[in-house]
């Protein structure tokens, strides 16, 4: 593994690991310890170490700190596989090319307008810069296998998906000397004229102060916090299903908002896929994902259709279906297939539910028979003949059906019968605070703060209004992770910003 030693590295780090507890005094009657740091790293996810080993590349004393125990440290970003890249020719990982103009128009698209074109054209030529960096730091990436949305153009695949890629960041940061603390709940923060000081983290039961010269807030969004989404959604958020860990609550996001951050995005919007309704409440990741919604017929609780399950491929629409499911009664859908289906699509963790007919399939899944048997023989025989072909938006579609099925649409008529209960699994939330293109949190005023930055989802909603394209979460994160930090990591060491003599691909010039 190649890390990357700074000059700065190894004869600060004992100083630095003799002087991160500085001072002992009392807080609320506990005997507490001071932490002292340059850089202040909040999160213990991508964008979180990105941001600590860019603070260190600079030569920066860092302190990380991370509200999930070591064994599930690196927050969402331990549940991926990939991460976007603008790219101009093949590489290693990637095939052919894929532009500037094509990436922001995908963005465009899905976000329908709703996104910051100065940052996120800023992200997309950065993102270019983003696998050789990663790489230097133990990184590995692999080519694409089956079943990944065909992503192999557009996405870099890491191997041995993002627990592998937060182990090997961890790994570097111990060994340049990031200082890491788990278990680390930070529980307050205060900002005064646009300045960050007085974090509070909770240790052990214990509450500590930080001194902190630079604060980098990578803690994620609020979608761990079901009565947070209660607030956007109602009692069905009660309902959704939380795809990743359990710690992002947002709590140090609602800090920013509540000490004059600028906020930016809003509450309803997130990233939310249909999963398998019978996935654990948090933490089920990618394997609960069920990716056979377009090869048959998806009905709610009352045994009816209610959208077009092959309006397109599914990469482009697997993201609306959380919100679709979360629309529906109790929340609850079921996606049915035929035999003819089986082995076209990576099927969930679970098994499915199994019937030689469509009123016993109604029965095991507790659902009305008649309405059941009703809505497949209505399908049944609105379907047109045409050559089946999934890889392509075929001619299969359904004539005089409300909702219409458009491509895809095939009898289900090949016993035995396969059905996945869905309910709605949260990815990531978008409200968050306004940055800059130096990361550096905006207050509501307008002015940038001048010692608080944000990486991650906690900013996403910058680039991500509404919608979502597969694998710039993971951009994002790592593109203003690595600014945040360098900014930060400058500052200290009083140096020029770099962000203002950022190149056309997007590189630093540090
Ligand atoms: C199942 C799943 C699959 C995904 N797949 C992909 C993919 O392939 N590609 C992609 O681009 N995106 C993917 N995403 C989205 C991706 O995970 C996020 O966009 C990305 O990880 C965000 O990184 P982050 O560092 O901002 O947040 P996280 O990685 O979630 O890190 C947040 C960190 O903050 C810590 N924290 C929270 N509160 C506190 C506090 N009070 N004090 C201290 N620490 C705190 C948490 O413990 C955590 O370590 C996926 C998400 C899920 C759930």
């Amino acid at each position: 593994m190649a890390v990357r030693s700074r000059e700065h590295g190894t004869t600060s780090i004992a100083v630095w690991k003799t002087s991160v507890y500085s001072c002992i005094h009392m807080v609320n009657g506990n005997v507490s310890t001071a932490l002292k740091t340059d850089v202040l790293v909040i999160g213990g996810g991508n964008a979180a170490l990105c941001a600590a080993l860019s603070a260190r590349e600079e030569g920066a004393e860092v302190l990380l700190l991370e509200r999930a125990p070591k064994d599930f440290r690196g927050g969402n970003s331990r549940h991926t596989r990939n991460l976007r890249c603008m790219h101009d020719a093949p590489t290693e990982v990637l095939e052919d090319a894929y532009s500037e103009e094509e990436y922001f128009n995908d963005l465009l698209r899905v976000t329908g307008g709703r996104t910051d074109e100065r940052l996120a054209r800023m992200t997309i030529r950065a993102s270019a810069s983003c696998t050789g960096w990663m790489r230097g730091y133990g990184v590995l990436f692999q080519r694409p296998l089956g079943g990944t949305l065909h992503l192999g153009r557009t996405n870099a695949f890491f191997l041995g998906g993002g627990k592998a890629l937060v182990n090997a960041y961890y790994r570097a940061a111990e060994q340049m000397g990031v200082r890491i603390l788990y278990e680390a709940r930070v529980t307050d923060l205060q900002v005064r004229d646009g300045r960050c000081g007085d974090v509070r983290v909770e240790i052990d039961g214990k509450e500590h102060s930080v001194d902190a010269a630079m604060v980098v807030v990578a803690s994620g969004g609020f979608e761990a916090n079901l009565e947070w989404l209660g607030e956007a959604w109602g009692p069905a958020a009660e309902n959704f299903i939380v795809r990743g860990c359990p710690y992002n609550r947002g709590e140090v996001l609602r800090m920013l908002l509540r000490e004059g951050a600028a906020e930016i995005g809003d509450p309803t919007q997130c990233h939310a896929v249909a999963i398998d309704a019978r996935a654990p409440k948090f933490d089920g990741g990618i394997v609960t994902r069920l990716d056979c919604v377009s090869l048959g017929i998806v009905v709610n609780r009352d045994g009816e259709r209610f959208y077009d399950e092959g309006e397109d491929f599914w990469p482009k629409r697997y993201a609306i279906w959380g919100r679709l499911v979360a629309r529906q009664p109790e929340q609850i859908a079921y996606s049915i297939i035929d035999s003819k289906m089986i082995g076209r699509f990576m099927p969930s963790v679970f098994p499915p539910v199994q019937a030689d007919t469509i009123e016993e399939l109604a029965v095991a899944l507790d659902l009305p028979v008649l309405a059941l048997q009703r809505t497949v023989s209505d399908f049944n025989r609105a379907t047109v003949a045409a050559e089946f072909d999934h890889t392509v938006l075929d001619g299969c579609h359904t004539r005089g059906l409300t909702p219409e099925k458009t491509h895809w649409a095939q009898p289900l008529d090949t016993p035995p019968f396969s059905a996945y209960p869905l309910r709605p699994g949260i990815t990531f939330t978008y409200l968050g605070v306004k940055v800059d293109q130096a990361a550096r949190v905006l207050m509501a005023d307008g002015t940038p703060s001048a010692n608080l930055f944000a990486a991650g989802e906690v900013m996403a909603g910058n680039i991500l209004g509404e919608g979502y394209v597969a694998g710039i979460g993971m951009t994002i994160g790592t593109v203003f992770g690595r600014i945040a930090g360098r900014e930060a990591g400058r500052q200290v060491a009083g140096r020029a910003p770099a962000v203002a003599s950022m190149d056309k691909e997007g590189h630093h010039a540090a």
